[in-house]
């Protein structure tokens, strides 16, 4: 069990308080449909993880998955419990059984403690999202870019100006497409299938950048979209039928979670 305040970046939290990285990925996995962890952290955001350690002979040998979570992201506070049928599949869920998965990640960008200290570039020429149709992500060439959501390719190729660019389509009329790539991912092409958070390309600076960075656009219809304020469908809540297993299992660890949310309080009072 860990707590955390944010002063500069998840990972240097991490450090301070002795949180592996494994764990600090995935607590931006988890709450990757709501906060986007590139551009969303504030300065005094906090957050408490109870995590599980593997042991080997006494000795702590590697850590698991977070089993449940809180984070205060400016000043409004998520919280996941991990429910599954069995060790094997599972998923994470709000306190009243909403999931936390929705349709699509709020970031296209792999989170890792490389691109968490990138700081964002401005298009040179058109600095909203609205002239210039998209969002960039400053990374370091050959970061991994996701698919955003389940998806069949529309098309993976070159396009003057985008460079090496990927099209999916996923339903609804929505596409998203991706950029500047480096280099464009293993069987990614016209008619594959992909799934949320597989890896569709690489962060380059192909076509028309001034620097490795990722552009991203998302569309509905024919329509550019704000990706960083559109709201995104959930996916299936816990259901009725199981909400009376949902919480005998996850009720210790919301009390848990209080426990150490007031720990963590006294603490910065
Ligand atoms: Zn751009």
């Amino acid at each position: 069990m860990k707590s955390g305040e944010i002063r500069s970046s998840l990972f240097a939290t991490a450090d301070e308080i002795g949180l592996p990285d494994g764990v600090a990925v995935q607590l931006a996995d988890i709450f990757g449909g709501d906060i986007d962890f590139h551009r969303d952290l504030r300065k005094g955001d906090r957050f408490t993880v109870i995590y599980e350690t593997l042991h080997h002979q006494g000795r702590p040998l590697r850590s698991g998955r977070i089993l449940a979570a809180e984070f205060v992201n400016d000043g409004r506070a998520l919280r996941a419990i991990w429910f599954g049928e069995d060790a094997g599949s599972g998923s994470y869920y709000a306190p009243d059984g909403k999931s936390l998965r929705k349709a699509f990640l709020r970031s296209p960008l792999e989170f890792s403690r490389v691109t968490s200290g990138f700081k964002m570039r401005f298009h040179p020429l058109l600095k909203t999202w609205r002239a210039h149709k998209g969002v960039d992500y400053g990374a370091p060439t050959g970061t991994r870019v996701r698919a955003t959501g389940d998806a069949v390719v529309e098309s993976a190729g070159w396009i003057n100006g985008y460079g090496n660019v990927v099209t999916l389509r996923h339903g609804g009329g929505i596409t998203t497409l991706y950029a500047h790539l480096s280099r464009i991912g293993d069987g990614i092409r016209r008619g594959a299938r992909v799934g949320q958070g597989d890896v569709i390309g690489y962060v380059g600076a192909t076509g028309w950048a001034t620097g490795p960075h990722l552009h991203y656009e998302f569309r509905v219809g024919n329509q550019h979209r704000n990706p960083l304020t559109i709201v995104f469908p959930s996916a299936d809540p816990v259901p009725a039928a199981r909400m009376a297993a949902f919480r005998a299992a996850t009720e210790p660890l919301v009390a848990q979670l209080d426990r150490l949310q007031g720990t963590a309080v006294a603490l910065l009072e």
